[in-house]
């Protein structure tokens, strides 16, 4: 393909997204078809001679997309939001357009350069503490990683260093493998299942203490589980505090579990995935109170500020730990430029890395913090306009309400509830997911697309109304 040929291309794929998009509200949220569809239309062989981009194109409309979900379709108020904006689809583009690998500085520049400012810009939206940046003094700074999953696995690889370093250094007849052989983790049993899989993969085990009602983990049960593990001969090592959990939004208190960690010298680690960034409207801030406790801190853009996956960004108060973590020298990798720009190989897995830190920049840029915050705003508040619908109907009961998602069910035996999600699910007009708050089976409701608007709230509470209606008809209202 020539470069005539990709501008044709090009042009036409942007015309194909943008004509997706206008369309989206009219589509079934979740396709209909079955398993191995594709398989089918598909030859089995790969092409023998080339085919046009035109050919390409309409095998896209005619095979992927009728297997598409609909992630951004203003009716999808399942899981968590995944960020969308054209800003950063051209982010994306460009970013491949160029198709750098940024492993060191040398490998390009830029790459190193725009995400140093870029993670400053977005610690400074959040009003993280100076230490966490870049642009402070200290050995703290900011990267952006793949995922979530990614960024909890890290915190727990670096914790199990700077520990065994520390214990090593206090006693040098201590054995490496004896030490790591004891180290424990700690989350609650509302944390995403990224953390126990990161205690699975960095071979620490991952307790999953229960969550009082509100589905946060208390100073008391962590202080009563460290306190069982060392009497068992065990070393606590990290701490995993959530700010908005998965089944419910629910924020663990830094102010309470932080002095715990650092008086145990544990790592602490907060997952604020989805609800981080929430932080940028200064009005919820409180609820990261005592964020300047915890060792390393992590958000995703690319769920709720508009920047499409992935785009995971995480700090740490001390990158030595990470360095020393991961830093393997070869000779063709040599650190030429040390101190003056992080050699972000270092505080990752892999040696190669994306442009990530591109579409951020024109997201920052073209939306500005006053259209993030506006953006936030507008979600919350049509969550919050669809708990007042729910609370206006007696058969109903909400459960959780917290940012952009709702819990709710319907009264009396879970069944009734499971009925209601089975129906709505298989009419695809809407698409929301199953959950548990205080032991009741609920229906999650997420606001998620960034078109979403009041009618399409009022639209999937009709959806809803007329399913339950079928399960518990009004005349029992
Ligand atoms: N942590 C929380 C609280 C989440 O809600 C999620 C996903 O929804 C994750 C972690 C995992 O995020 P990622 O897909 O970026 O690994």
């Amino acid at each position: 393909m020539d470069s005539q040929e990709f501008r044709e291309f090009g042009k036409a794929a942007v015309d194909y997204i943008a004509d997706y998009f206008e369309t989206i509200r009219e589509r079934p949220v979740l396709p209909s078809v079955k398993p191995g569809y594709l398989g089918d239309l598909l030859p089995k062989e790969p092409p023998q001679t080339g085919e046009s981009w035109q050919d390409v194109l309409q095998d896209v409309d005619r095979i992927i997309m009728p297997g598409l979900t609909h992630w951004h379709s203003p009716r999808f108020h399942a899981y968590y939001p995944t960020a969308h904006s054209f800003p950063a689809v051209v982010g994306e583009m460009l970013s491949a357009g160029f198709g750098c690998v940024g492993l060191s500085w040398i490998a390009s520049p830029a790459y190193t350069e725009l995400e140093v400012v870029m993670m400053n810009w977005l610690g400074k939206l959040l009003d993280l503490p100076e230490e966490f940046l870049n642009c402070s003094e200290g050995p703290g700074g900011g990267i952006i990683q793949g995922s979530a999953s990614e960024v909890t696995f890290i915190g727990l690889l670096a914790a199990k260093e700077k520990k065994v370093k520390a214990l090593m250094e206090l006693n040098p007849d201590l054995k490496e493998s004896d030490i790591k052989g004891k180290l424990v983790a700690y989350a609650s049993d509302q944390s995403n299942s990224s953390v126990e899989k990161a205690g699975l993969l960095g071979s620490m085990p991952m307790r999953l203490l229960p969550a009082n009602a509100e589905g946060k983990l208390t100073a008391s049960t962590l202080l009563e589980a460290i306190r069982q593990d060392k009497n068992n001969g065990l070393i606590p090592c990290y701490v995993v505090a959530c700010l908005g959990t998965t089944p419910t939004c629910a924020f663990d208190d830094l102010e309470e579990l932080g002095p715990i960690c650092n008086k145990e010298e544990i790592w602490l680690h907060v997952d604020a995935a989805y609800a981080g960034s929430a932080f940028a409207c200064p009005e919820y801030r409180y609820l990261m109170k005592g964020v300047e406790f915890s060792d390393s801190f992590n958000f995703n853009p690319h769920k709720w500020m508009l920047v499409n996956f992935d785009c995971s960004a995480m700090w740490v108060k001390n990158a030595k730990y990470l360095v020393e973590a991961f830093n393997v020298q070869r000779i063709y990798l040599k650190d030429q430029h040390k101190g003056l720009a992080p050699e972000y190989r270092h505080w990752q897995i892999s040696l190669g890395r994306r442009f990530r830190a591109l579409k951020l920049w024109f997201v920052l840029k073209i939306y500005g913090v006053e259209g993030i915050q506006k953006h936030i705003r507008h979600q919350v508040d049509l969550a919050k306009y669809f708990e007042e619908l729910v609370g206006r109907d007696k058969r109903f009961e909400v459960c959780t309400s917290s940012m952009g998602l709702v819990t709710f069910r319907l009264r009396g035996n879970d069944s009734l509830t499971q009925q209601l999600l089975e129906k709505v699910d298989d009419r695809k007009h809407i698409f929301v997911v199953a959950g548990r708050s205080d032991g009741k089976f609920v229906i999650r409701f997420a606001v998620c697309s960034r078109l979403t608007e009041k009618r399409d709230v009022d639209f999937s509470w009709e959806e809803l109304l007329s399913q339950a209606e079928e399960i518990v008809p009004s005349k029992n209202k």
